[in-house]
């Protein structure tokens, strides 16, 4: 078959005199014609050519509709025929979606049909073909048999007569049904198809990956792929993907949508939002704790609002040259014995880059004398796996620049090394995410700036932070 050349001829079966089966409130020939005259509508809008075999309540005998299907186009097999039907059965447990396909054609398009079927919730039987029983070569029916050479589908919706939830679906769902069959179609035929706006389906173009088509409609990927039945995050130009429902919006919804960032593990992501590893697994049914950058978590709100934890973080204050027990503590709004107390220290001496834990609860206002003053150089204490290299990047400014500001003589550095990071350089703001337990004192003493210069930053009128919030610092 040549896609590009295909036409379709639709096919209502019964008709006029010949109702098909009946039952349930619905009789079968009036129920093809409207799925058919949809799928007419919708392919016209689409732009394939299509033709149909009845547009009314007309009786049609086996060999006019045969006709009707091959003049419509010629006998050519880039014609695809779909008759329309719907199921009866006297076995008791029918229930669910089957497509017949000819001997000379394969279960390609009608395996994606019953794909597509699945997907609006409709039960799948099977794609099967039928052989005459006289004559095992041909086909069983003649909508197959005496079309040659054309591509020939049957497609039974459902069952009228089921004892399980077709007949309500049939009646409620046709047009989905109908829709399901053309997404399939254009799946089949690999040509961009256009959902029915508000239908939530989106064809994949070029350049989309599901982060980003997950980003667009305010999903996650693991809701794209549930929703879609993928195993892996391959998707193809073309596929047609359902969306599921939006996550709800995240300033009042019941959780908040967390996008994973270079360097985050859940139990980091847990702890900042005072949840656990285990919550946020089970609440976005991970089997296991790898992350990717880039992929959504939903942080449970009702976990985000609990009491900050006895567990929490101390607040550690690096020694910068010039310091003294006296003026941290002055700093903190803290006691020089109680510095002492809480670090165990057995002197008052410090050292320049030694940490002290700050009590908790000791930071209450900042002193008066860091009201205002300048922003100082930015410091930063050298951690394991740092180079100059990886530093001078992280506050965009130059090895040799951190090396002059420091009078260093080589690049080697130590854990725990106190390095000042030239300001000149630092035009580059720091975003600053802020965190369960954070206070505006906090932040500006681990950046060793003041709490009036992040709020003018930042155009802040009160103290009060939320998690979540970013600051620039
Ligand atoms: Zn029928």
């Amino acid at each position: 078959m040549n896609k590009e050349d295909v036409k379709i001829i639709l096919d209502a079966g019964h008709g006029g005199d010949d109702p098909g089966a009946s039952g349930n409130g619905i009789i079968e020939k009036d129920l093809n014609l409207a799925i058919t005259l949809y799928m007419y509508d919708r392919l016209m809008e689409l732009g394939i050519p299509v033709k149909i075999t009845r547009t009314t309540d007309e009786t049609l005998s086996p060999t006019e509709r045969v006709n009707r299907v091959m003049n419509a186009w010629g006998s050519d097999p880039n014609v695809i025929l779909i008759s329309n039907h719907i199921n009866a059965s006297a076995n008791q447990n029918a229930d669910g979606a089957e497509v017949i396909y000819a001997l000379r054609n394969t279960d390609e398009l009608p395996n994606l049909i019953l794909q597509e079927l699945q997907k609006e919730g409709q039960n799948i039987r099977y794609a099967y073909q039928r052989r005459l029983p006289s004559d095992p070569s041909k086909d069983y029916y003649f909508m197959q048999r005496n079309t040659n050479p054309i591509h020939s589908l049957t497609v039974e919706y459902g069952f009228l007569d089921s004892p399980g939830d077709d007949p309500t679906q049939l009646k409620n769902n046709y047009k989905l049904y109908a829709e399901a069959v053309i997404r399939a179609l254009f799946e089949y035929l690999n040509i961009p198809y256009e959902s029915v706006p508000g239908s939530g389906y989106y064809t994949v173009q070029s350049g989309d990956s599901l982060w980003s088509i997950a980003k667009k409609f305010n999903v996650t990927v693991d809701m794209l792929k549930a929703a879609n039945n993928l195993t892996n995050n391959a998707i193809t130009v073309g596929q047609v993907l359902k969306i599921p429902s939006p996550v709800e919006d995240p300033d009042t919804g019941d959780f908040l949508v967390y996008v994973v960032k270079s360097g985050d593990s859940l139990y980091k992501i847990a702890q900042s939002y005072g949840t656990t590893v285990q919550a946020l697994m089970s609440y976005n049914n991970l089997n296991n704790t790898t992350l990717q950058v880039g992929q959504q978590i939903l942080i449970p709100r009702k976990d985000i609002n609990q009491e900050p934890s006895d567990t929490e973080e101390d607040i550690i204050y690096t020694v910068q040259s010039g310091d003294s027990l006296w003026s941290i503590a002055n700093r903190y709004n803290t006691t020089v014995s109680e510095l002492r107390n809480y670090n165990n220290l057995t002197s008052d001496v410090l050292q320049v880059g030694q940490q002290l834990k700050i009590p908790r609860g000791s930071t209450v206002t900042p002193p008066n004398d860091q009201v205002d003053t300048p922003i100082p150089s930015i410091t930063y204490t050298v951690q394991s796996g740092d180079s100059l290299y990886k530093i001078a990047n992280r506050y965009n400014t130059t090895v040799d620049a951190i090396m002059r500001a420091n009078n260093l003589t080589s690049n080697l550095l130590q854990v725990g090394q106190v390095l000042v990071i030239p300001s000149s350089t630092t035009s580059s703001e720091i975003r600053y995410v802020v965190q369960n337990g954070d206070s505006l004192w906090k932040i500006a003493n681990r950046y060793n700036t003041t709490v009036n210069a992040i709020k003018a930053k930042n155009n802040l009128t009160s103290d009060n932070l939320t998690i979540g919030q970013v600051l620039y610092i």
